[in-house]
Order: structure tokens, then sequence, then C-alpha cells
């Protein structure tokens, strides 16, 4: 279910987002250290997927687009991130709050990585996909399938999953390359996030919950 834009709901003061989680720095959601944000809510139900939690659009918290937007700029600052990922969720699914997160992530310089189930053809082909994609540096495209596990690319769920580099700043293949990784992140509260490569997590946490 795609979301179209509406063009007369693109005030960043007004826009929010339904967010599964954020993560103020990663260097498991793609090249360099980067800030992360899993969107809440996707229809696509690839059989295998590592956060079923977040396909309910309902679940999560609504977060302001400008909230999220300081809270990258914080962790520029605190963190010396390198950009932002957008993953989920399914980012098209909530398509204006999306695009205009991610030309803001843009307009300061950072570099924008999104992940989507949707491949770039679909995307393109709806209204708003184009705009959306105008602020993204490298789009990771296309459902998880659990039986092609990736191997060789750190990052990417299923070899069928292709990347799209718009611009020039990720596409050097080694970025790229390597194992799966799993990354764990325990908070100052005690709240413990894991994430990473999908097969791998899903594999870990299934560990962990037969240990428990
Ligand atoms: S698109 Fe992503 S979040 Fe949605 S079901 Fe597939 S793997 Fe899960």
């Amino acid at each position: 279910m795609f979301v179209q834009q509406n063009r007369t709901a693109l005030d960043i003061d007004e826009l929010s987002l339904q967010v599964a989680g954020r993560v103020a720095v990663t260097v498991a959601e793609g090249p360099y250290r980067r800030f992360a944000v899993w969107v809440q809510g996707c229809t696509l139900a690839c059989p295998g997927c590592c956060n079923p939690e977040m396909w309910s659009s309902t679940g999560g918290q609504q977060v302001a687009v400008s909230e999220l937007v300081a809270e990258v700029e914080q962790a520029r600052v605190e963190h010396q991130i390198e950009g932002v990922t957008v993953l989920g969720g399914e980012p098209c699914e909530q398509l204006p709050a999306v695009t205009k997160f991610v030309h803001a992530i843009k307009s300061r310089g950072l570099g924008v990585i999104v992940f989507s189930g949707y491949r770039h053809s679909e995307i393109v082909s709806h209204t708003g996909g184009r705009e959306l994609l105008a602020a993204v540096d490298t789009l990771v495209d296309g459902r998880y399938v659990r039986d092609q596990p990736e191997r060789g690319r750190r990052f990417i769920g299923s070899r069928n999953q292709t990347l799209h580099h718009r611009t020039p700043r990720y596409d050097e293949p080694s970025l790229w390359r390597g194992p799966a990784q799993v990354e764990v992140q325990i908070s100052s509260t005690g709240t413990i996030s894991v994430h990473g490569a999908p097969a791998l997590t899903r594999q870990f946490l299934r560990r962990i919950r037969e240990r428990s």
C-alpha cells in the first residue's frame, strides 16, 4: 500500500512519522557511522521478515519530522555521523513524511540511504516517488526473500535486492562488500537494541530466546 504524496502537507513542523525505533549511531545499517530510523508499518509481509513487529501501522511512536531532524543534528555533533539510513517497516508507506525528512537531511550535507521493499520501478511509477529519490544517495530495493540470503554484501538481506546509487557518495563497491554483521547496543537506561543483517539478526535473537 503505497501512500501518495500530499503536496499540501509538506510543512516540516506539521509532518510526523510513525517510528518503530532509531539509534543515534550505528555501523551496521550502511557504510560509515550513521543515524538510523526504522519506520513503523509495512504491508508487504515478506516471509521471514525479521521485523514483523513493525508491520502494523499503529505501533511505534509518532515523532515530528522536525524532532527527528534535531536528533540527527545532535548525533552529528556527538557521534560524527556521516549520514542517515531509513528502513523499517516500509519507508514508502509514509512517503510524505519520509520525503520531507530525507530532503532536510540531504540539505544539511549528510548522506541518505533508504532500504525499501518496493522495487525502484515501483517507486518511480508512483506519485511522489521521484521526489523521495531526489534526496537519496543510495536506494536498496526489493522484497526480502528468505531463501536467497545475501552472503557477500554487508547490510543487505537477500540476493535479489539491488543497490541503486543515485550519487557517487556510496558507489565504491568495497563499502558494501563483507560479511553480514549484527550490532547490539545497550543504552544508559538498559534498553537493548539488536540490528544488522536480517538473517543473522533473526538467528541471534532466536539463540538469545532459547537461552533465556
Ligand atoms: S519490506 Fe521489509 S519490513 Fe516489510 S515485510 Fe519485507 S522485509 Fe519486512
